[in-house]
């Protein structure tokens, strides 16, 4: 039996790579609970996340495209691993 194939559509912006298919990960202790992210993500289209005790959670997986708009709204650097780095440009920090 064949294995199955996984596709993944890579878009290169900001000097790094967004992959389709890639999640944001949520540092509890960093998140406040602000909704920034919940936010930008709802207006945008893709409505991946969610608020749940005081905590931002990733509600709907399957919507979310990779572009890596609630890393850039987070205020206290809680979102993590949404990209990777091209090390052709690194992301001012
Ligand atoms: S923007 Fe950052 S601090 Fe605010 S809810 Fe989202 S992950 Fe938490």
């Amino acid at each position: 039996m064949a294995g199955k194939r996984i596709e993944a559509t890579v878009v290169e912006a900001f000097g790094r790579e967004f992959v389709q298919g890639n999640v944001p990960e949520i540092n509890e202790v960093r998140c406040m609970g602000c909704t920034h992210c919940v936010v930008l993500c709802r207006k945008l289209g893709p409505n991946v996340l969610e608020v749940k005790g005081g905590v931002a959670v990733v509600a709907r997986p399957e919507n979310c495209i990779g572009d890596g708009a609630c890393m850039t709204a987070c205020p206290t650097k809680a979102i993590f691993l949404m990209s990777r780095p091209t090390g052709t440009r690194q992301p001012a920090l």
